[in-house]
């Protein structure tokens, strides 16, 4: 049985001030929603922050990147260490705007997801396909290859403490979501993919669907069997609609 999750991106956006009202509305709003997870990837000038208002609560917080390096000579990076020093339980690996906009690429974001698994992290490990690639009829291909990245290297075992998450490029920030039935059939290819390497691991993962999750359409999301909660971005900056994502998903609170 797969407990649901709700991840919040905050991406790089926030203030203290608006942290504040929005991390104290959103303990407020899931304080008594037991029936799934929540966790908020904040940017790391605001881990402290995260860490002092959500401690005690039952939202926990993460970050949305990390260094594969411990310590050293790595001037603007941060290590995994640094992230638990801050209560981090949780961490993006392998995003698409970093993978496109920072270059990154399946080995590096494998490494990193290693280096998360290390340091006790969970890793939020991102995989999705492009307009073109979707149209091109390659997404199993693309998210196949994304996918092997960490079983090719370390083995599936590795992915049983893991989050994954699945991120059509085209639906990531457009307001225009996968709908439950695409988005169906690219997890449950996923699933079955490390099914073929481990079929207590393919069970047992939780798959997270991304890309324009919003109230309206988290609930026919959720509902997919193979579909174990959401990566959420924009929406996951507006308190009441987070909250209203996280009342989703405690609707369907098991798959599986
Ligand atoms: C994301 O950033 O991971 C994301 C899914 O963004 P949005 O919900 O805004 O599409």
């Amino acid at each position: 049985m797969r407990r649901k999750l709700v991840v919040g991106n905050w991406k790089m956006n926030g203030s203290k001030t608006k942290n504040k009202s929005l991390l104290e509305d959103v303990v407020a709003g899931v304080r008594d929603l037991h029936n799934a997870d929540y966790v908020v990837c904040v940017p790391y000038p605001y881990l402290g922050q995260a860490q002092s208002l959500l401690q005690g609560t039952n939202v926990a917080w993460g970050a949305q990147n990390l260094c594969a390096t411990e310590d050293g000579a790595l001037t603007g990076a941060v290590s995994p260490d640094m992230l638990v020093d801050y209560g981090c339980t949780h961490v993006i690996i392998g995003h698409s705007e970093r993978r496109i906009q920072f270059h990154e690429t399946d080995d590096t974001a494998a490494t990193r997801f290693n280096v998360a698994l290390k340091a006790g992290l969970t890793p939020i490990f991102c995989m999705g396909e492009s307009r073109e690639e979707r149209e091109s009829d390659w997404t199993e291909y693309v998210v196949g290859r994304q996918l092997d990245s960490i079983i090719r290297r370390f083995g599936a075992d590795f992915l049983a403490k893991a989050v994954l998450a699945y991120e059509p490029l085209w639906a990531v920030g457009t307001g225009k979501p996968a709908t439950p039935e695409q988005a169906q059939e690219v997890h449950s290819f996923i699933r079955g993919r490390i099914a073929r390497c481990n079929a207590e691991v393919a069970e047992n993962v939780r798959i997270l669907y991304g890309g324009s999750v919003q109230p309206a359409n988290a609930s026919a999301l959720f509902a997919m069997p193979d579909i174990d909660g959401g990566l959420v971005g924009r929406c996951s900056l507006d308190a009441k609609a987070f909250v209203d994502i996280c009342k989703a998903a405690c609707q369907h609170p098991m798959t599986a």
